[in-house]
């Protein structure tokens, strides 16, 4: 991977130009993003693979159309956060839909290579897997909330850079 320092507030941004060029009109594109936002050390290309494959995801859950939000946030995970992550500062980048939403069972399930729901032929399984590593790779995870019939959001965690001298 090509690590360099990254704002990711400028990667959404362009990825919500992309995207709201890209998906059904019947989705709505947002961009919500933290001013003053820690840098991160990431691979800008693997960045945006990680928002598209999750943005593919929203969009096949929401048939009807719906609202994808595209978030940063800064956070500090305290000593024994549930993601196993090491205590500190983090950048939160999270995709959220307004879809289907998945019960319990899927959830449990979503990160496995080859899982998938949908019917053969149009899902590889593969694409959550890919972020899931992806995340591993930059020192960071990648977690999921789903209520089912209200949607669901995924927040990749990355460490936050301390502050360019
Ligand atoms: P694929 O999209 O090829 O099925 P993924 O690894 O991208 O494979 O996703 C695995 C499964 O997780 C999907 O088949 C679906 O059941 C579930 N899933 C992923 N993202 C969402 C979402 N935004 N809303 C509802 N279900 C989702
Ligand atoms: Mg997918």
């Amino acid at each position: 991977p090509h690590l360099r320092r990254l704002n990711l507030n400028r990667e959404l941004a362009e990825m919500q130009d992309i995207l709201s060029h890209t998906l059904p009109k019947m989705i709505t594109v947002r961009l919500e993003t933290a001013p003053e936002l820690p840098a991160v050390h990431a691979d800008p290309s693997q960045v945006a693979q990680v928002i598209m494959n999750l943005a593919v995801n929203a969009k096949d859950a929401m048939p009807d159309g719906g609202t994808l939000t595209l978030k940063t946030q800064c956070l500090t995970l305290p000593q024994g956060h549930a993601s196993g992550l090491k205590p500190g500062d983090y950048v939160c980048l999270s995709v959220e839909d307004t879809g289907t939403g998945m019960p319990e069972t899927v959830r449990q399930r979503i990160f496995e290579p080859f899982f998938t729901t949908k019917p053969s032929g149009s899902g590889t399984g593969l694409g959550l897997s890919m972020v899931y590593g992806i995340m591993a790779s930059h020192q960071g995870t990648v977690l999921c909330h789903s209520v089912p019939g209200q949607g669901t959001r995924f927040d990749c965690l990355f460490p936050a850079l301390p502050e360019a001298a």
